[in-house]
């Protein structure tokens, strides 16, 4: 897809010219994008978002206050935000085929804490993925605001098998669970599982104990977009995303569910949790959402299925035990005790941070070791994906982590490594034509 570029113009090119009043900040920002540019980016809750979407982003919308909904604001002004939000929730309308849905989320938190809000009074009982089993913080961690508002009871993945066929969302101990704990919610979704999650299995439990059920979208959103995974949207009462991460849009968070809950759902997020909404961001949601119903997207979206698997073989083949024997969608969890019985997350993690491998430790179903240290690593293909690598590259990053990790003590290696990264990061430059080409 992108051809070799010889001598790269310098980073400073690629940013606006506004910003050179500020030398100490653009110096960190040339630093930044220097570093994207120049090192793979396999964390699997990133991506590289187009021009257009950065442009929205650092667009005039950011001067704007407009507190309320379109048509209903709290400011005068808001002529052109209305249509900007009006624009940005049609076009997730159409992508996602729901009734309503909420543009505003600040982030993924506040999308899942507003569900919450909309759908449940606080101290009731909420069912959710384990934390150390896939599932996220505001699943009802104690560290978090979700945890302290109601009670959490959790679900877990079966156990690892030989063949690879354990470590799947156990719907049986889902609905045994349901039925004892009687829960008000049921939540669906996860952080760190590399197979596809089915929502009806748990529609039909939601409703054998009467609950509502909300499927947490925020990593395979663009998947769901990109129609290479089962929506979820009309089978869960409300579904919740992020913009950022396989959806390849601004930082930030939506909300979608029937014309039955649209009102709830907006008063909790406003004023319920936020004040004003970010239009800018909200407009840069809306440029992301027109460039996924574009059928370049499902394009996109089949290729980071297919790059994930072939990363997935690749490791196996450098003898990687993955968490529950492969991937159905973007990421992989590689269990490293497979590899080396003594090599931590922690320490893979900054080995292959020093060769320009951009990824995070991660826990594993089950994990001996504690959270910060971890006995997982997680990667991700959607960023990568889309600076253009494909199932051939994803074979070299899976020989380059094995080296890396099995060198870890020889500074030649991991120079080697480093090179080998910066050459196949000049091959695929995520923004060849520059970022700020609208600034
Ligand atoms: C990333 C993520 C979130 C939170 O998104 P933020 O934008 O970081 O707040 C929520 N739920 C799941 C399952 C996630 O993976």
């Amino acid at each position: 897809m992108t051809m070799p570029i010889a001598g790269p113009p310098s980073p400073s090119a690629f940013l606006p010219g506004a910003l050179a009043g500020d030398p100490e900040l653009h110096a960190l920002l040339e630093r930044e994008l220097e570093r994207q540019r120049t090192s793979l980016q396999l964390i699997a809750s990133e991506n590289f978002t187009s021009p257009a979407v950065l442009a929205a982003s650092a667009s005039v919308l950011t001067n704007k206050y407009s507190e309320g909904y379109p048509g209903r604001r709290y400011y005068g002004g808001n002529v052109v935000a209305d249509q900007v939000e009006d624009l940005a929730r049609s076009r997730a309308m159409e992508l996602f085929g729901a009734e309503h849905a909420n543009v505003q989320p600040h982030a993924g938190a506040n999308a899942n804490l507003a569900a919450y809000l909309a759908l449940v009074e606080p101290g009731d009982t909420i069912m959710a993925m384990r934390l150390d089993q896939g599932g996220h913080l505001t699943h009802g961690s104690p560290v978090s605001i979700t945890g302290k508002l109601y009670r959490f009871v959790a679900y877990g993945v079966t156990p690892a098998a030989p063949d690879g066929s354990g470590e799947r969302i156990d719907l049986d101990m889902v609905r045994d669970l349901a039925i004892r704990e009687r829960p008000r919610l049921i939540v669906a979704g996860a952080t760190a599982y590399s197979r596809v999650i089915d929502p009806q299995p748990f529609r039909e439990i939601a409703d054998e104990v009467g609950a509502r059920f909300m499927f947490d979208a925020a990593h395979p959103a663009g998947l769901i977009a990109g129609k290479v995974h089962p929506s979820p949207v009309g089978v869960a009462d409300v579904v919740t995303l992020t913009t950022h991460k396989t959806l390849r849009g601004p930082r930030g968070g939506a909300i979608l569910c029937g014309a039955d809950l649209a009102k709830s759902v907006d008063s909790a997020v406003f004023p319920g949790l936020q004040g004003g909404p970010l239009e800018h961001v909200i407009a840069a949601k809306a440029v992301a959402f027109a460039e996924a119903l574009k059928p370049e997207f499902r394009d996109y979206a089949s290729k980071v299925v297919h790059n994930a698997a072939a990363l997935a073989q690749a490791l196996t083949v450098q003898g990687f035990r993955l968490v529950a024997g492969g991937t159905d969608n973007h990421l992989v969890l590689i269990d490293l005790r497979s590899f080396e019985s003594e090599l931590t997350g922690k320490v893979a993690q900054e080995v292959l941070d020093r060769t320009g491998i951009t990824c995070n430790r991660n826990a594993i179903p089950n994990d001996p070791r504690p959270p910060f240290v971890a006995s997982g690593l997680r990667l991700g293909v959607s960023a990568e994906t889309t600076a253009g690598l494909g199932e051939a590259e994803m074979v070299e990053v899976a020989s380059l982590i094995a080296r890396a990790l099995r060198g870890r003590e020889d500074q030649d290696e991991l120079a080697s490594v480093r090179g080998a990264v910066r050459e196949l990061c000049r091959r695929f430059d995520p923004y060849p034509g520059g970022v700020a080409s609208a600034g």
